[in-house]
């Protein structure tokens, strides 16, 4: 990891400005700068983890627990039927900032963006395939 502050550590820092909606020790979460709708919301770990792949389960479960709290105070606060719950995990996914961060973005009935479903063409899996994928998912999990 470099030594250079991460643009969302100069944000927590608040050498950048931003809209903040939660801070504790752990965790901050501001408006996003680039709204996908009214109230959309970024909720990060105040350590620079790239990916939610190199936190902990501990570490995951602390922004998780604010998760749970924020999200329907963001779909309250601009009125929102539901809303979308995403991480862009990797560059590969689109993550452009490489300090992990959860989009809370607000869904309205009538927004017709569709689930995140529609982003991907599907996977054609045969039984064989799906199986073989989930034992070797399974053994990762208890390496
Ligand atoms: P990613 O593509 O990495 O999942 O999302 C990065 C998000 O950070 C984007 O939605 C973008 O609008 C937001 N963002 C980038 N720079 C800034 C900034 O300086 N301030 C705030 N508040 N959001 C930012």
């Amino acid at each position: 990891m470099s030594d250079e502050k991460t643009l969302f550590e100069q944000i927590i820092a608040g050498e950048i400005p931003s809209f903040t909606v939660y801070e504790d020790e752990h965790t901050y979460a501001f408006l996003d700068v680039n709204p996908l709708a009214p109230g959309h919301t970024l909720l990060i770990p105040k350590h620079p983890y790239e990916r939610l792949n190199d936190m902990s389960a501990e570490e995951a479960g602390e922004v998780f627990g604010v998760l749970a709290d924020l999200v329907p105070a963001v779909e309250a606060a601009v009125g929102a039927d539901a809303s979308t719950v995403a991480v862009n995990n990797g560059e590969e996914a689109g993550q452009e900032v490489p300090h992990v961060h959860w989009h809370i973005i607000p869904r309205f009935e009538d927004d017709n963006v569709g689930p995140i479903h529609r982003l991907f063409d599907g996977a054609d899996l045969d039984d064989d395939e799906m199986s073989d994928i989930a034992a070797e998912i399974a053994s990762g999990l208890s390496d």
